[in-house]
């Protein structure tokens, strides 16, 4: 490793840093793109590893109230220092990452780009447990690596680079823990976004460049789900790849919710969408609505899921319908942050029963919208209690959080929203519900080709069970509406 850092710093410049001759053009939007996915650094302490000369180094230490960069190449350190040093909030350590120790909890953030990537899975694995014990509860992890698609971990002989897929990654940070808080909780990573950086998708053709922006959270979540993280519940349970393709032949191409196109039409006309307006879908899924808006309305969408396997399909598809004005990322809708006034509409369809704390969750809707932005959600909500032993069990079994539809809708006001219209749908509901099924019945041998006898019944089964639920008055469909105030109203 020093003997090819070595060769390379000789001439300690941007280019061979990134070792890319683009790098003078790149390295301006991939800076604006990774510092826009941070979390405010007002008054946060800043570990960055692996700083080289300091391209981030300088953003971070007008940013943030302390700055320690670390790297092992003396001459990439001293130019840090030349461009740097005169920051009186900044330390410069030389140092191996790996032989690095700090006491816990001494940190907010911890910054690297390009750095996982030259640690063997041994090196990465001990390193992660050591940022994360070197981490405040609350505090974020940020990286960015080159990574590999097809392969792995293949090892590039003359550049001892490790070349992970994304997925050995989030794998590898989604199983760190170490002991926790003064109650004795384990805490790991939660992912907030992980992304690919759309300058390299736009400039030089490449998907591979991905970040993850990580928070240090109590485990709390094993004892319920059996699961270390939520994300790993979802993609592992109700979004497996096998249950995105049941659901998907269900509801329609594109679709895993109620309705598929016909209630996205319906509902997405309510919006008046004008085109060049931005859009977020939160809890996109595989990305049909966010394609449909698009081609139909000439609308810029982003696309957030927290499911991995939702996400990949909803990429995979992007490049087929050609649309850059789409785009997603795997991210959290209650972690992630976004400048206030980033969208115009905010739109989310069936996904906010996974999500327990509403009220949050809107508040940040409303700041991420423009005054005069527009909200429209459907969702899964439910009748007053006392509710059926089955639905108590089913809502139970899901994780589920539900609301009546006017409970549901004194959260938006309560969150600042005006306007707010809150519509029970269930007759709706019902009467999508018998079409799906009645179609799947009348496909019954299209079904089974495509999918398997086992699959089909399972959906057919489990249409019915939502019928009864659906007839009993427990389960219920909301749709809401509502606006952020315009300035002068
Ligand atoms: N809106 C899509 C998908 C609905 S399924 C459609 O109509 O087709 C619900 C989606 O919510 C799933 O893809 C799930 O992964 C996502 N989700 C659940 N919790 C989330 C969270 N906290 N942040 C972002 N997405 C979430």
């Amino acid at each position: 490793m020093t003997e090819f850092w070595n060769e390379r710093s000789m001439d300690a410049t941007v280019e061979n840093m990134m070792l890319d001759s683009q790098a003078s053009l790149l390295t301006q939007q991939e800076m604006t793109e990774i510092l826009s996915l941070l979390p405010c650094l007002g008054e946060c302490t800043v570990l960055e590893l692996g700083a080289g000369i300091g391209r981030y180094t300088s953003q971070l230490l007008t940013r943030a109230k302390h700055v320690t960069a670390v790297d092992f190449m003396e001459s990439f350190l001293e130019k840090n220092r030349e461009s740097n040093g005169h920051h009186s909030n900044a330390t410069f350590i030389r140092a191996d990452v790996t032989k690095l120790d700090f006491p816990q909890k001494s940190f907010d953030l911890i910054f690297s780009n390009w750095l996982m990537m030259y640690l063997s899975d041994e090196e990465l694995n001990s390193f992660l447990e050591k940022m994360l014990a070197w981490l405040r509860p609350g505090g974020f992890a940020f990286f960015r690596e080159s990574c590999d698609h097809r392969s792995g971990d293949s090892k590039m002989g003359f550049n001892p680079t490790y070349y992970r897929t994304d997925a050995q990654y989030s794998y590898l940070v989604s199983s760190v823990e170490v002991e926790g808080t003064e109650c004795g909780q384990k805490c790991g990573f939660e992912i907030v976004v992980k992304k690919n950086i759309q300058a390299y998708v736009e400039i030089k053709n490449n998907p591979n460049q991905i970040c993850w922006l990580l928070e240090k959270v109590p485990r709390s979540l094993v004892t319920q789900t059996g699961f270390s993280t939520f994300q790993q519940f979802l993609d592992h349970q109700q979004y497996s790849s096998r249950g995105i393709r049941r659901y998907e032949k269900m509801f329609g191409a594109g679709y895993v919710s109620t309705g598929g196109p016909s209630t996205t039409k319906e509902f997405v006309d309510l919006l008046n969408l004008k085109p060049g307006q931005k859009v977020l879908d939160v809890g996109c899924g595989i990305g049909g609505g966010d394609f449909y808006m698009a081609k139909t309305f000439g609308v810029d969408v982003l696309g957030l899921d927290l499911s991995e396997n939702m996400v990949n399909i909803a990429v995979k598809r992007a490049v087929t319908e050609k649309l850059p004005s789409v785009q997603f990322e795997v991210a959290d809708a209650t972690r992630r942050m976004f400048p206030e006034g980033s969208f115009d509409v905010i739109y989310s369809r069936d996904t906010i029963l996974h999500i327990p704390d509403k009220l949050a969750l809107f508040k940040r809707f409303h700041s991420w919208l423009n005054p005069g932005g527009q909200l429209l959600i459907s969702d899964y909500c439910c009748g007053e209690k006392p509710w059926t032993a089955v639905f108590e069990d089913y809502v139970k079994q899901r994780g589920y959080v539900l609301y009546t539809p006017s409970q549901y809708g004194k959260f938006l006001e309560e969150a600042g929203f005006c306007r707010v219209r809150a519509e029970d749908r269930t007759a709706q509901f019902i009467q999508v519900i018998e079409t799906e099924l009645q179609s799947a019945e009348d496909n019954k041998e299209e079904f089974i080709e495509e999918l398997s006898e086992e699959d089909y019944l399972a959906l057919v089964n489990g249409w019915r069970e939502k019928l009864g639920r659906s007839k009993s008055g427990d389960q219920r469909w909301g749709l809401f509406y509502a606006t952020k105030a315009c300035l002068k109203e």
